[in-house]
């Protein structure tokens, strides 16, 4: 029993959002036994590490493993509701932890196949299952019986005599079925089950339309001439992308998730720059089978309401309790402290911009659509270079392998070995084993960087297996991308962006395999939300120092390491488009808030007008930069992040801060490794969030270092 797989599992049903760090599954330690025939989930994976069987599992198998798995946790746990022994940490909590051994294995491979590799048949089963899901949760954690138990032992927590992390267990579940209703009536009980089940199948169909939407809104070019301006490689991947959706010598222009599209940087054509912004901006509001905003609407209402009938005002103060941040007022003025230095700035962007329009004569005034071409054209004249300079420092290979990995042996030790004989269920996904600096195994590594139409939109980490104490269990985790696979036999050159991606999901998955905990509750990244995004925004730093980006930006033809004039223009660069980058965040981070700060009886039934209305009262309906996702296709709200998207930039702060003390302390050194790793990594949820940053850093958090990287200081003579 573990709540951040019921989170995982919940989120994986209604195919989990972008961005989402899939939290960890359970995994006992079953003797392996060989999967000869039948349903290999039914059995321990033989493989190291208990790495999932890609090689014999099939759609097929997911439904039994799943339905078989719920029934076996549902008997696990009422067996432990009905124990006549008094209660025990050991015979209640103990013993909840080890339950859904099936359920955990299946939930890691099913949650994360539905968003790396998803097919009709994947999407059946989610939408079958999600309100079944819903329900096993209810039944488990609105148990009368089981709960009584949980309480008693709550109440004398300090006379158990228990260490620090198994008091901290006691309290998680305490907590967890409080806010999961187990304080309610009976009659409240059915309601809220009911609520639950709703939620659940309308998140699945918010998810599922996205992905509909997202392939069904990309542009088709007839004429080759329009697409001036995109690379030889952008061209031909448009001609394939058309072929392969039946339109042969055309070409197609995919979507990707975000508000912002990246052929926008390069296309010349503005009424084709207009033509691609626009069907991004309109998706899941078109009014065909797919249109969401019925669903946002309808999930906010139920939402509120279930906030409601469980003691809170919002759905967003029920969220926020639970989190680093704590309250609804704590968020707000994080996010409205600083929305006008943001737009602000944004329109200082946009002005600079403007003036090479009016020069080059164009007659018209700056939209949405035009400012990724005129920020690269600023770009290229204050720093005097564009992306396709850089690309080919980045070929995929040397920057993993050179980059992410050789960081992670400077800092950490690791080594990292390719095992091609661990089965995958795509042939472009690769795996390694990592070991320790002593030679020791710490577990295995599985990158699955290429787009594909089967794959959702954005990067994530998952554990297939998480670190376990009880059963000594070592993890396996994984990281997903989506650039763009290149032609066959060419090389794929990756965009700085793609690279700090990286590095990034190469943090949680260290946070994974680092876990050093005895609860599997409060393995890896099962921290509160608005803490799991500071590890992977901290190993984003490692890459552009000096030492890193020596040893893996290298030319990928002529091994010529990237020239240094051009490498102090991409770092000067870093910090170029800041407004525009903190003010499409906001305003996605707002909109989050507003939509679930919604009371109950009183929640907006059209959610455009909702939108635009709570865009300009944060001030940030600004239309040349438009939220980085409108609610009908913002998946994070539908998935484990509703009314937690604005926990990147509460993580910034302790990231920021985190990076301050390493150029502090000597930088890349093994010794500054080990104390992250010590104090902070391999500590999971197992104590207080804020406490183990204070271990780290030695003081509370401070947003200083993060004003200052956005660049929205105070002006010195103002501080
Ligand atoms: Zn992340």
């Amino acid at each position: 029993m573990n709540h951040k797989l019921s989170l995982a599992l919940a989120a994986a049903l209604a195919a989990a959002s972008p961005g989402l760090v899939m939290a960890q599954a359970e995994q006992a330690a079953d003797s392996a036994v060989e999967p000869v025939s039948g349903n290999p989930f039914f059995v321990a994976s033989n493989l190291p590490y208990q790495a999932p069987r890609f090689d014999l599992i099939k759609d097929e198998h997911y439904q039994p493993a799943l339905e078989r798995g719920m029934a076996e946790q549902r008997a696990e746990v009422t067996a432990i509701a009905a124990n006549p022994e008094a209660p025990s940490f050991q015979n209640t909590i103990v013993a909840l932890e080890k339950t859904g051994t099936l359920l955990n294995r299946t939930a890691a491979v099913f949650g994360n196949l539905a968003g790396a590799h998803t097919n009709p048949e994947i999407q059946k089963v989610q939408a079958t299952l999600a309100p079944k899901f819903a329900a096993h949760q209810d039944a488990i954690v609105l148990d009368g019986k089981l709960f009584a138990r949980i309480k008693s032992l709550y109440d004398q927590r300090d006379s158990l005599d228990l260490d620090a992390e198994s008091k901290r267990l006691l309290e998680r579940y305490h907590t967890d079925f409080i806010r999961a209703g187990a304080n309610l009536s009976d009659a409240d009980k059915e309601t809220l089950k009911a609520m639950n089940a709703e939620l659940a199948s309308l998140a699945t169909t918010f998810s599922q339309n996205v992905l509909k939407e997202v392939n069904d809104s990309a542009v088709l070019v007839d004429d080759i001439k329009l697409l001036d301006g995109l690379s030889d490689q952008a061209i031909t991947a448009a001609a394939a992308s058309a072929k392969e959706a039946g339109h042969e010598g055309k070409y197609l222009i995919a979507l990707q998730n975000t508000s912002g599209q990246p052929p926008l940087t390069n296309l010349t054509n503005r009424e084709l720059r207009k033509k691609i912004m626009a069907a991004s901006l309109v998706r899941g509001t078109r009014g065909n089978e797919w249109d969401n905003t019925a669903i946002v609407a309808k999930v906010a209402r139920l939402r509120a309401e279930r906030a409601k009938l469980l003691g809170y005002d919002t759905h967003a103060q029920y969220v926020l309790e639970d989190e680093t941040a704590g309250t609804v007022e704590a968020v707000n003025k994080l996010l409205s402290d600083l929305a006008p230095a943001a737009v602000a700035n944004a329109r200082k962007e946009a002005a600079e911009m403007q003036a090479i329009i009016d020069a080059e004569g164009g007659d018209f005034q700056l939209e949405a659509a035009d400012w990724a071409f005129y920020a690269d054209k600023v770009r290229q004249q204050k720093y005097a270079f564009d992306e396709a300079q850089l690309k080919p420092y980045f070929e995929i290979n040397n920057v993993l392998e050179k980059g992410v990995f050789y960081a992670a042996g400077q800092l950490y030790g690791l080594s990292f070995k390719e095992r091609k004989d661990i089965p995958v269920y795509h042939p472009d996904v690769r795996v390694w084993e990592v070991f320790e600096a002593d030679g020791s195994k710490l577990g295995l590594f599985y990158g699955d960087f290429y787009a594909r139409p089967s794959k959702r939109g954005g990067a994530w980490m998952n554990a297939y297996v998480p670190q376990n104490g009880l059963t000594g269990t070592q993890p396996v985790v994984a990281n997903h991308q989506n650039i763009p696979k290149p032609a066959d036999g060419q090389p794929t050159l990756m965009t700085f962006d793609e690279v700090t991606t990286m590095f990034h999901e190469f943090g949680h998955a260290l946070h994974g395999l680092f876990s050093d905990v005895k609860y599997p509750q409060f393995a890896g990244t099962s921290v509160p939300r608005d803490f799991v995004e500071y590890p992977s925004q901290v190993n984003e730093m490692w890459a552009t120092w000096p030492s890193i980006l020596a040893n893996y930006a290298k030319h990928h033809e002529t091994g010529e390491p990237i020239p240094q004039a051009l490498l102090d223009k991409v770092l000067a660069a870093e910090q170029y488009g800041q407004g525009h980058a903190t003010t499409e965040y906001l305003a996605a981070a707002m909109l989050d808030q507003a939509i679930h700060q919604q009371v109950a009886g009183n929640v907006a039934t059209d959610t455009l007008a909702f939108e635009a209305k709570a865009l300009e009262a944060a001030g940030l309906d600004y239309p040349p930069v438009p939220p980085r996702y409108r609610s009908a296709y913002f998946s994070h709200i539908m998935g484990g992040y509703s009314a937690g998207y604005y926990a990147y930039l509460w993580s910034e702060v302790l990231d920021a801060e985190s990076v301050e003390w390493f150029k502090e302390n000597g930088g890349l050194k093994r010794e500054n490794g080990d104390h992250f790793r010590k104090t902070l990594l391999s500590r999971g949820g197992s104590a207080d969030a804020m406490q183990i940053f204070r271990d780290f850093r030695g003081r509370d958090p401070e947003v200083g270092p993060l004003l200052k990287r956005r660049g929205l200081e105070a002006k010195p003579d103002s501080e």
